[in-house]
């Protein structure tokens, strides 16, 4: 019997397959358990390292043993994904987010991705569209291809996520600029650091539940920060978006369409009550693992392993002393 199965009760691996290639994910694994509070989600992408895993089961660990906090709305407004596909697959996409009024698209360049942005407005003429460039952009070419997708679409665009990865870029790049920045992954791979600066670079901080440790370190992260924050997710199952909806229901304001209705990218969600979209919205409440979905994506003997193998790896390098001293004070 393994021996974390006290605080990890009911551990459960799903593997779910995703309707796209997500940034070259094509099946979405993720361990589930319960706690005094309810069902949790431990997901840390497969290539993470243990490091960097321990922030997202701190988060787990706190979403399945500390009730949410005061919640400050009972839903949350959520932007539409549309990741890198084919053209012709848009519609069957976005469908799939009833109601959004914003979506996020994937991008790469100018020349290959200016027809996705073409299809989505296509789709609904109303979009306020982000651009996720995740990092890839030189300051150089940042320049131009947002030159140029300024020039073909004009004010449709609502933020531009990550365009440069290095903050003297993005420095740069916003005072060159018409458009706003968003920051991601300057705050996921960048936690520790000041940010007293932040104004000068970004305009928003994108802020998700796993990555910042939980609802409690995530609200401290927004404190410190002090942008106006995007709550969003990581392709949770429908029980850690539940979090990132608690998360989001905590702000005093949140000005902005909110990146947790991912689930629509999987095949299928393992939950019950379903999260569903409703005129661009998700209700948020604790949602459970449903048994039978969950045997219908449940992970092979040796990945339940392999998940098991790491969740004892990050608890044994000293997270578990940490975690259980923290409980009893
Ligand atoms: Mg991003």
């Amino acid at each position: 019997m393994w021996h974390l199965d006290e605080i990890f009760n009911d551990l459960t691996v799903v593997a779910i397959p995703t309707r796209t290639n997500f940034r070259g994910v094509t099946i979405r694994e993720a361990a589930l358990f319960r706690g005094a509070a309810g069902w949790s989600e431990f997901s840390p992408f497969i290539e993470y390292s243990d490091a960097e895993a321990e922030q997202w089961l701190y988060a787990a660990l706190e979403g399945a043993n500390t009730p949410w906090p005061e919640l400050k709305r009972s839903s949350i407004g959520i932007n539409a994904t549309l990741p890198n596909v084919e053209i012709d697959r848009v519609p069957e996409i976005l469908n799939r987010f009833p109601g959004a009024m914003t979506v996020k698209i994937k991008v790469d360049d100018f020349e290959n991705d200016c027809e996705l942005v073409e299809a989505a407005l296509d789709f609904n003429p109303e979009f306020k569209i982000r651009l996720d460039v995740n990092g890839g952009w030189s300051l150089e070419t940042a320049l131009l291809n947002l030159y140029n997708y300024y020039l073909r679409f004009g004010k449709v665009f609502e933020y531009i996520e990550q365009p440069c990865l290095e903050i003297a870029d993005l420095k740069e790049l916003k005072k060159e600029i018409p458009m706003k920045i968003a920051i991601d992954e300057s705050v996921r791979k960048a936690l520790t650091s000041d940010f007293s600066s932040a104004k000068e670079f970004a305009d928003i901080a994108i802020i998700k539940w796993a990555p910042s440790g939980g609802i409690t370190r995530a609200n401290k992260l927004i404190e410190k920060i002090g942008l106006p924050a995007v709550i969003s997710s990581a392709l949770d199952t429908g029980i850690g978006i539940s979090h990132g909806l608690a998360l989001a229901a905590s702000q005093s304001d949140l000005g902005f369409d909110c990146g947790l209705a991912t689930s629509s990218l999987l095949e299928s969600d393992v939950i019950t009550p379903p999260l569903e979209i409703t005129a661009g919205t998700i209700a948020v409440h604790r949602t459970s693992l449903d048994e039978k979905l969950a045997a219908k994506y449940l992970a092979s003997a040796d990945r339940r392993l392999w998940w098991q193998n790491r969740i004892e790896r990050i608890w044994e390098s000293g997270f578990g002393e940490r975690w259980q001293s923290e409980q009893r004070n």
